[in-house]
């Protein structure tokens, strides 16, 4: 398997000119950029001293932009206009939609058919989720260029882990229009374990608990004599900090006994208050949540932690089932995990971290800040990229995984599987197929994506031919099928007929628009229909080998019918009958029985074209030529 290197080499510039470089945390609800200053990886601050900036675009009137906490003050009384969550909608499809959080937007695709990447409609006309996100990398890029003092060389940009293809690209697209250079994208998990300093270590599993504002990620990654991989990662994508503010929402509307839907304002005023409520209730052991209405009308009502963890544990024990499923892909237990390690703000929840450590039976790494370690870490891996040596510049490899199977189509709409779902990637897996007729000349490959058994039921991702296969017996061309997935999660797939050399190639982009409900969907339905699955593998199976069987005595019989009696012969005939017959039902048991049955009938014909060859090819040499 090749890896790949994340240094590049021969890439160190002159000694004393540090380039510089930074790390962004492109997240969900904030964003954060962060830059290595006198050999510390650290955080920079806003001008009024916030590290955090809201990833909040307000398109506002008069063709004014604006980005951050300014801009995520409107998002009640200029709510269509007022862009959050953008990082939902990158890489995606009108079709893709699914969520309520959609529902806020109105959205329009430039290509009509609902396929192409969707454009949300503002005052200032359709704008991209490219487009959105650029307006927040520019924000971070003006902000890191006026602290440092100069120009940035580049940037180290996160992204979930779970991100595809389309996604990636889209978030290299917005870095390419805020004027970023980038360095390379880094999974958020990756970075977090960069900034922990889990790289130094010879080995270790370590699990990523990653909570942010509505999103939740869990990935597990293993260390192994300098290369990081990333075992399984699982998660909800709507599961989150906003989550909790909305129990503590509805506990305040229900105490207060209002009877009223509130305004789009009054909504995010109590929002707002339930949000400030839960953060302060991760240090205190009770607060209030206070909404003022407007015209000297407020309300308010005390909260105590307790009450707070009695109505936000479904939500934590929705994590929990998550992070179970992480280990149970991986094949560990919970024990084999070295270190657990906190991201994202709603980390901080103290009734969190001690369900984590109920779990693995050890406090999870909490000494650094929960959101900024992703933007610390991916800083970290910018300065080494950039060439800024610092320490003893290891490199890193750095591999992510590939979420559903790769395969081929075989003979009965079957599938093989090739490329394993969870297989760390880059990765090439070769398989040999052969042809299934006599004289075959060309091959349809068709590639796939999904782990059910039939081909119908899994994501056609390509199809490509082999042509020029010299004629030869059935199943004596070797054809060798490599696929090979790069580091960007692209697939290419070659077959190559190995006595031949004649060769086709298709390359094909795995995942794109692939959603990870999907591709939760896919794993569930392959699941739930294994035994079905099984059984429509073993009649598939049944019926190939049926056909390839009665193809090939009959091939036999119109060549050398005078090696048997006509008894023989006409018993031959009938099975291979009632064999075809057979082969069109649905019983495949019935089917394996007769193809045994014919097998067994004509072995002794078998063997008597072989001794007729042999002699055929003895004939005319003297001894000595043979042995
Ligand atoms: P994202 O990765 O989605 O951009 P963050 O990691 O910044 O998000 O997490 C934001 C979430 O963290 C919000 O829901 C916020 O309320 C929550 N949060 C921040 N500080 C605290 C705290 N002290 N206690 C509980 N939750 C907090
Ligand atoms: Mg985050």
């Amino acid at each position: 398997m090749a890896l790949f290197q994340i240094s590049e080499p021969g890439e160190s510039p002159e000694p004393h000119t540090r380039r510089l470089a930074v790390g962004i945390d492109l997240g969900t609800t904030n964003s954060l950029v962060a830059t290595i200053r006198n050999a510390v990886p650290e955080c920079l601050p806003d001008s009024d001293g916030r590290a955090m900036l809201p990833s909040a675009v307000q398109y506002a009137e008069d063709g004014e932009i604006v980005v951050g906490g300014a801009a995520l003050k409107h998002r009640g009384d200029d709510a269509l206009n007022t862009i959050t969550s953008v990082k939902r909608f990158m890489g995606r499809s009108v079709a893709d939609l699914r969520d309520e959080s959609a529902a806020r937007y109105q959205f329009t695709t430039p290509s009509g058919d609902g396929k192409g990447q969707l454009k949300i409609t503002t005052r200032q006309g359709a704008i991209s989720p490219i487009e959105v996100s650029s307006e927040i990398l520019k924000a971070l890029k003006r902000r890191a260029e006026e602290t440092l003092g100069g120009e940035l060389y580049g940037a180290v940009i996160t992204v979930p882990a779970y991100f595809d293809d389309a996604q990636r690209q889209a978030t290299k697209d917005a870095a390419q229009l805020a004027g970023l250079n980038v360095l390379r994208l880094l999974n958020e998990p990756t970075a977090a374990a960069v900034a922990y300093g889990l790289d130094q270590k010879a080995e270790g599993t370590f699990l990523i608990y990653d909570l942010g504002g509505g999103t939740f990620d869990v990935s597990i990654l293993r260390l192994t004599r300098g290369v990081f991989e990333v075992l399984a990662t699982a998660g909800d994508t709507h599961l989150g900090g906003d989550d909790f503010d909305a129990v503590l929402a509805k506990y305040a509307f229900d105490t207060w006994a209002l009877t009223r839907a509130l305004s789009p304002a009054g909504q995010a005023n109590l929002s707002a208050a339930a949000r400030a409520a839960k953060e302060t209730l991760s240090t205190e052991t009770s607060a209030t949540i206070k909404v003022n209405w407007g015209c000297g009308f407020d309300s308010s009502v005390d909260v105590s932690r307790e009450k707070f963890v009695e109505l936000s544990q479904p939500l934590v024990d929705k994590t929990l089932s998550a992070v179970k499923r992480t280990l149970r892909d991986a094949k560990l237990k919970a024990n084999e995990i070295d270190g657990v390690v906190l991201v994202g703000g709603a980390t901080r929840m103290p009734h969190v971290r001690a369900a984590l450590e109920s779990i693995f039976g050890k406090a999870p790494l909490a000494t650094m800040n929960p959101d900024e370690v992703v933007a610390l870490g991916a800083a970290i891996q910018a300065d080494q990229l950039a060439g800024n040596k610092t320490g003893d510049g290891d490199s890193h490899l750095l591999l992510d995984v590939i979420p559903l199977s790769l395969g081929m189509e075989t003979m009965g709409g079957l599938v093989e599987k090739i490329v394993p779902r969870n297989s760390t990637i880059p990765v090439a897996k070769a398989q040999e197929f052969t042809t299934f007729k006599d004289g075959q000349t060309a091959m349809a490959l068709h590639v796939l994506q999904g782990e059910r058994e039939l081909a119908s039921d899994c994501r056609s991702l390509a199809r490509f031919e082999l042509r020029g296969i010299p004629p030869m017996v059935a199943g004596a061309a070797r054809i060798r099928v490599t696929f090979q997935v790069d580091a960007d999660g692209l697939l290419s797939v070659a077959a190559l007929e190995t006595t031949s050399g004649v060769r086709a190639e298709v390359t094909v982009k795995p995942s794109y628009g692939l959603g990870d409900g999907e591709i939760a969907s896919m794993l569930q339905s392959a699941y739930a229909s294994a035994s079905t699955d099984m059984q429509a593998r073993a009649l598939a199976e049944a019926r190939v080998d049926a056909t390839a069987l009665v193809q090939a005595v009959t091939q036999a019989l119109a060549e050398d019918r005078a090696l048997l009696n006509d008894n023989e012969a006409a018993a031959l005939t009938s099975q291979i009958a009632f064999l075809k017959q057979l082969a069109e039902g649905s019983d495949h048991r019935a089917i394996v029985r007769a193809t045994e049955d014919l097998n067994r009938a004509s072995t002794d014909f078998a063997g008597r074209r072989m001794d007729k060859a042999v002699k055929k090819a003895l004939a005319g040499k003297t001894l000595d030529q043979i042995v």
